[in-house]
């Protein structure tokens, strides 16, 4: 097998941004791609007086976040928006998300080369979201859609939803899932402390969560065909997967519904990022998941993590095939990225 190097090239021609890194991987250059970066619109968020959370979100001026890019080695981000309007009335969703695709196209189309989006949708209103989806994709060219973790209190896999997953099947477009934290958790004050226990276990856990019941509630069984890619690893589920099926057969009477599969069958057919932190974790990850279900991640502008390209190349166990499938290759199938 042959050695995975990356080297570190000048700017060349046309890159004002500086030094642009360049991974390559059995000689071969790899355009990578990193599907957790966060942005944000301001216009939006006024609609609902959601105040923005650090400037570095903005995309008015993208100079500081291509550096960044490049000196990490990302040479693609897939944008999205977290979301902050779950609560909203359906005709100030209805706006805000309007307002809030047409920026994200607008930023993609400004710099093609380096960013796509996942189109934002109001899925407290579920038809809408399908709509907003559908016009998402196929009019303003978003790659998908960005979900939470729960929808103002109620699962991804709550029947009402149905319609969005129907839609998203039928698109065939992938559907990132990023946590928003615990709220039930945080008002009983146990993830109160020092630590920011909110984030860093309630995201992960928010994630498990969502995850768990898309599976035990049978709607990964009414669609199989869509694709999900969650946040940080999938949260807790991967790293203890087989627990769910474990428990088929140790409680069989507290199954109050049937699934198709084992449950550890189903996460191998979701997509999870690779922010894991450690070798280990990541080597567990591909071991559990398989290795062509994990993505790059990289949180920004969240300093989470500097070193995504250097995580994926220095995992032990990883072929050189699926070091470039997790670096970009199976991202840019997902999101319809062309070489
Ligand atoms: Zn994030």
């Amino acid at each position: 097998m042959a050695e995975a190097t990356f080297v570190s090239c000048g700017a060349g021609s046309g890159s004002p941004q500086g030094r642009r890194r360049e991974v390559v991987v059995s000689g071969k250059r790899v355009k990578t791609v990193d599907v957790h970066a966060h942005c944000a619109v301001p216009a939006a968020m006024a609609l609902v007086g959601r105040a923005l959370e650090t400037e570095a979100l903005l995309m008015a001026n993208t100079e500081e976040r291509l550096r960044a890019m490049d000196a990490q080695g990302i040479d693609v981000e897939a944008l999205s928006i977290n979301p902050y309007w779950y609560t909203a009335e359906r005709d100030v969703a209805a706006k805000l998300i309007q307002i809030q695709n047409e920026a994200l196209a607008e930023i993609c189309a400004a710099n093609p080369e380096r960013f796509v989006a996942f189109a934002t949708v109001a899925l407290q209103h579920p038809d809408l979201a399908a709509e907003q989806l559908e016009q998402g994709v196929k009019r303003y060219g978003l790659r998908g859609a960005g979900l939470g973790g729960s929808v103002a209190g109620l699962e991804l896999s709550d029947p009402k939803f149905h319609p969005f997953w129907a839609k998203a099947e039928q698109l065939g477009v992938v559907v990132f899932i990023h946590p928003q934290g615990t709220a039930e958790l945080d008002r009983t004050g146990r993830l109160g402390g020092n630590g920011l226990l909110t984030n860093t276990i309630g995201n992960p856990l928010e994630t498990t969560i969502a995850l768990s019941h898309l599976i035990f509630d049978g709607t990964l069984d009414r669609f199989p065909g869509i694709k999900i890619c969650a946040a940080h690893g999938g949260g807790y589920l991967p790293s203890y997967a087989a627990r769910s099926d474990a428990v088929m057969t140790t409680f069989p009477h507290r199954m109050t519904g049937t699934i198709a599969k084992r449950p550890t069958e189903y996460v191998r057919q979701l997509y999870v990022d690779s922010i894991v932190f450690t070798p280990e974790a990541l080597r567990h990850l591909a071991a559990e998941m398989g290795p062509g279900q994990i993505v790059m991640g990289t949180d920004y502008p969240f300093p989470w993590t500097s070193t995504s390209v250097d995580h994926i190349l220095s995992t032990p166990g990883l072929s050189d095939a699926d070091k470039v499938a997790m670096l970009g290759g199976t991202a840019r199938t997902l999101l319809n990225i062309p070489d």
